[in-house]
């Protein structure tokens, strides 16, 4: 892990906020950051506090840093790429070890040179692995030999969760029903365009799936299906309506949780190849704090973000610098309001200004920056209302400002 204490730069727009360098550079000198346990990446007191909506502030130093992934290699026609590092591999091109037929036996299809293809009348293909919310890569080759017509040119299908097709067909000069071509959620929504490469030529799917989740028999998210075609956009984070199919309406509908992917035999011998998933997180619907939450959600989530840093406090206690566990404790009022901790809080900031107070003047003026920055956070947290503007320590630090005349600009 990089270390977790050093600040991120100022972004340019915060130099409408009054005091950016001298908040990063306290924050630098590691008198926040102090515990490992809850790595700061960013200022505290800082961009907006959270909301009904947002557990998190705006620019939140609390919030967990997004996971590293070493990004991939882009498929050549004769090569594919290298899957992204935390990509769950399906597919390498080498065996169908993770694969089966129908009723559990054997997945019979053919595996050489780096692809399987569909043995036609030995049926689908699926994953034993089972899986839900997923970014899906494949790619795919229509037979280079062209034979037949419309559905019955190239035609394979991958079907998410084994239920809702994405049609695999050769598309590059071919005319069905627009619902049935290369990219189409089958049945349902055609594709945007077809940026098909000729039959032969392997063709390379990027799917973003998100399963419909009902609550109490009613729709919570729809579900949506994105589909890249060789990098162009196909399905466009199309609303679901159920698994789609051939003729019938298809109505939208609750999924399980999970489902392997499928392959469709069609009859025809369909190449695939580098076949790999990332599960993705949950959504607000289902339980995920990224995104606009629900009321409830929100503040049952501030609720844990302010017990995790009030834990984190009780391991800042020092009582020859009650500074961090201040900070730490009116940090926590910002995600939610808790008697105690205001009131410890508050005998903190009462403790830390009369030792302020003691000091003889050159012990006290290295502490310019400090006392600045407590005026900051003070100031912060009366403007979202968390303490009162007539809140007593705020007032004592201003007047200790003015005192010391560390409100003037230095010459
Ligand atoms: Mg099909």
């Amino acid at each position: 892990m990089e270390p977790a204490l050093t600040p991120r730069p100022a972004p340019p727009h915060a130099a409408r906020v009054k005091t950016p360098a001298l908040l990063l550079a306290f924050a630098a000198s590691g008198l926040l950051f102090t515990s490992p346990a809850t790595a700061a990446s960013g200022p505290r007191f800082y961009g907006d506090p959270p909301d009904d909506h947002h557990p998190w502030a705006v620019h939140d130093g609390n919030r967990p840093q997004p996971p590293r992934v070493s990004p991939g290699t882009f498929s050549q026609p004769d090569q594919a790429g290298r899957p992204p590092s935390d990509a769950i591999i399906l597919f390498d091109g080498t065996d169908l070890s993770q694969w089966q037929g129908e009723k559990g036996a054997p997945a019979k299809w053919l595996v050489k040179d780096g692809y399987m293809e569909v043995l036609p009348g030995s049926g689908e293909i699926r994953t034993k692995e089972q899986f839900g919310d997923c970014q899906l890569h494949l790619e795919w080759a229509a037979p280079a030999k062209v034979e037949g017509d419309g559905q019955g040119r190239g035609n394979s299908g991958v079907f998410l969760m084994g239920r809702l097709e994405i049609q695999v067909l050769d598309s590059y000069n071919n005319v069905t029903y627009a619902d049935g071509h290369a990219g189409a959620y089958y049945g349902v929504n055609p594709p945007l365009c077809l940026p098909l490469n000729p039959p032969g030529q392997f063709q390379v799917y990027d799917i973003v799936f998100r399963r419909p989740i009902y609550r109490d028999g009613k729709v919570a998210d729809p579900g949506y299906i994105t589909v890249f075609l060789n990098g162009v956009l196909v399905q466009d984070h199309t609303p679901l309506e159920g698994a789609g199919g051939h003729m019938g309406r298809s109505k939208p509908g609750p999924f399980p949780e999970k489902g392997p992917l499928s392959l469709q035999d069609h009859g025809n011998p369909t190449r695939f190849r580098n076949i790999w998933y990332r599960p993705l997180p949950p959504r607000p619907a289902e339980g995920g704090t990224d995104g606009w939450l629900s009321t409830d959600a929100a503040l049952a989530k501030r609720q844990e973000i302010a017990a995790t840093i009030r834990a984190d406090a009780a391991t800042l206690h020092n009582t020859d610098n009650p500074l961090p566990e201040m900070l730490r404790l009116f940090e926590s009022l910002v995600y939610a309001d808790d008697t105690a901790a205001r009131q410890r809080a508050t005998e903190l900031a009462a403790a830390y200004l009369a030792t302020l107070k003691s000091l003889p003047a050159e012990k006290l003026t290295p502490k310019r920056d400090e006392v600045r920055y407590l005026n900051d956070v003070f100031r912060y947290l009366a403007r979202h209302k968390i303490v009162p503007q007539d809140f007593a320590p705020k007032a004592a630090v201003e007047q200790l400002i003015r005192e010391q005349g560390w409100d003037k600009r230095r010459p």
